[in-house]
C-alpha cells in the first residue's frame, strides 16, 4: 500500500470546527501513518497535503493553521518555513499565556466584588 492509500484507508472524522481528526496512531501529538517497509516516520497531515495540494518543497514545513496537530484537513494546512513555524508557535503561546492571565484577573475581580457586596 502506498502512503496515499494508507492515508485514505485509516481515514478521519470530521469535527464541528471543520478539523478532520485523524483516526490512526499519534506521534508527538501528530497523526502518524504506518511507515510500512520504509521505516521512515510518516506524518498524516504531510501526506494529506501531498495528496491534495502537491509535493512539499525542501526546507518547508506543513503548518496547521487550526493548531490541531491531529487534523488532516488540507484547508487547514499551509506551507511555512521552519522560522515562520516557530514564530507562529511563539505568538500562539504568548496569547495563550496572556488569556490565562486575564482570566485569572477576571476571577480575582469577581471574587473581590462578591466579597465587597453588602449583605441584604
Ligand atoms: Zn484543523
Amino acid at each position: 500500500m502506498s502512503q496515499a492509500e494508507r492515508f485514505a484507508f485509516v481515514g478521519w472524522d470530521i469535527q464541528p470546527d471543520g478539523c478532520w481528526q485523524w483516526r490512526g496512531a499519534k506521534v508527538r501529538g501528530y497523526g502518524r501513518i504506518h511507515p510500512g517497509a520504509s521505516h521512515h516516520e510518516v506524518l498524516a497531515h504531510r501526506v494529506s497535503y501531498i495528496v491534495s495540494v502537491g509535493a512539499i518543497p525542501d526546507g518547508q514545513y506543513v503548518h496547521h493553521r487550526c493548531a490541531n496537530r491531529m487534523c488532516v484537513n488540507p484547508d487547514h494546512l499551509q506551507l511555512t518555513t521552519a522560522r515562520e513555524n516557530t514564530a507562529e508557535m511563539l505568538r500562539r503561546r504568548y496569547y495563550e499565556a496572556r488569556i490565562a492571565a486575564l482570566e485569572a484577573e477576571v476571577l480575582d475581580l469577581r471574587s473581590q466584588l462578591t466579597a465587597a457586596k453588602p449583605r441584604p
